[in-house]
C-alpha cells in the first residue's frame, strides 16, 4: 500500500520547534490533571473526552476498515495495548497521554499497529516513546521504556494478565506484560522459556511460541500466572545459590485452577510448543 500522507487538522503544525515544544508540555500537563481527576470521578473531563476523540479521528484517518475506541492512559509500564474485536469490527486501543499529540507520522504507524502488529510501524512507535519518556511518570530520559506488545495474534496478554490481577491477587500486581520477539525460520528448539519476568522492570514477557492457535487460553494464562507470581515471591537464597521457586511459590502455583489441566497438556505438547 503507497503512503498518503493525510493532512491532520488536530495535529501540531511543527513539533519540532522550542515554543511549540513548550504549547506540547502544557497540553501534557492539562491532560495528566484530567487523568487524576478522571480516577477520582466517574465523570470523565472534557479535556480527556476531547483528547481521546481528536486522537481516535486522526487514527481511523489512516484505517481501511474498523473502528477504533481510545482511551488515553497515564500508566507507568504499559504505554500501548490494543484490544482486538474482528466481530464488532473494533479496535480499542489504550494509549499513554503522550499520544496525545501525535502527529500524522505517528497517527499512521498507530493504526498500522493496531490493524495489522505491523514491524516497521511498531519500531516508529517504540523510537517515539523512547523519546517521550519524561512523561512518563517516575522515568528519566536514561532509562528506556520498553515497548510492549500485549495483542496477539490468537492471545491478548492484556486482558489474561488483568484477569488472573483481579481473580487471584486482588489487582496487586504492578507488571508490564508483553510478547517477546517473532522467530525467523522455524526450528526444533531444545528448549524454550516459554515466560519471564525481569524484576528491575517489572516485566512480563511470554515466548511468541504461544500466540499460536493450537495452544489454549488456560495455558498462556498458567504461564502469565507464573510469572505473575515472581512479584510476589522474592528469590530467596539457600544454600549460597539463588531460589526461583521456593516451596511457597510452588504451593502457591498449584492454586492455578487448571493447573492439573495445564501441566498435562504442556506434556502432551511439548514438541509442538518447542517447534516454532
Ligand atoms: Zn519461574
Amino acid at each position: 500500500m503507497p503512503f498518503h500522507p493525510v493532512v491532520d487538522p488536530c495535529a501540531p503544525v511543527s513539533s519540532l520547534d522550542a515554543a511549540s515544544d513548550d504549547a506540547a508540555t502544557s497540553r501534557a500537563a492539562v491532560l495528566v490533571d484530567a487523568l487524576r481527576r478522571a480516577r477520582r470521578s466517574i465523570d470523565i473531563p472534557q479535556e480527556l473526552v476531547d483528547a481521546q476523540s481528536s486522537l481516535e479521528r486522526r487514527i481511523r484517518a489512516h484505517l481501511t476498515r474498523g473502528k477504533v475506541a481510545v482511551t488515553l492512559t497515564d500508566n507507568r509500564y504499559t504505554m500501548i495495548s490494543v484490544r482486538r474485536l474482528p466481530k464488532e469490527k473494533r479496535y480499542e486501543v489504550r494509549l499513554h497521554h503522550m499520544f496525545a499529540a501525535a502527529d500524522p507520522v505517528m497517527t499512521r504507524a498507530l493504526a498500522r499497529y493496531v490493524a495489522d502488529n505491523d514491524p516497521e510501524a511498531s519500531r516508529v512507535l517504540g523510537e517515539f516513546i523512547d523519546q517521550n519518556n519524561e512523561h512518563v511518570r517516575g522515568r528519566s530520559r536514561r532509562a528506556p521504556i520498553q515497548v510492549l506488545f500485549t495483542a496477539g495474534e490468537h492471545h491478548d496478554l492484556r486482558e489474561i494478565f488483568d484477569e488472573l490481577n483481579a481473580r487471584y491477587f486482588g489487582n496487586k500486581i504492578e507488571a508490564a506484560i508483553t510478547w517477546g520477539a517473532r522467530n525467523g525460520k522455524v526450528r526444533r528448539r531444545n528448549s524454550i522459556k516459554m515466560g519471564t519476568y525481569a524484576v528491575q522492570d517489572r516485566l512480563i514477557r511470554i515466548h511468541r511460541s504461544l500466540d499460536r492457535k493450537f495452544v489454549p487460553r488456560f495455558f498462556v494464562a498458567w504461564i502469565v500466572f507464573h510469572e505473575m507470581l515472581h512479584q510476589v515471591h522474592d528469590v530467596q537464597l539457600k544454600n549460597g545459590r539463588r531460589e526461583f521457586h521456593s516451596k511457597a511459590f510452588m504451593s502457591d502455583e498449584a492454586q492455578f485452577e487448571q493447573y492439573d489441566e495445564a501441566r498435562a497438556w504442556e506434556r502432551s505438547h511439548l514438541d509442538a510448543i518447542l517447534t516454532y
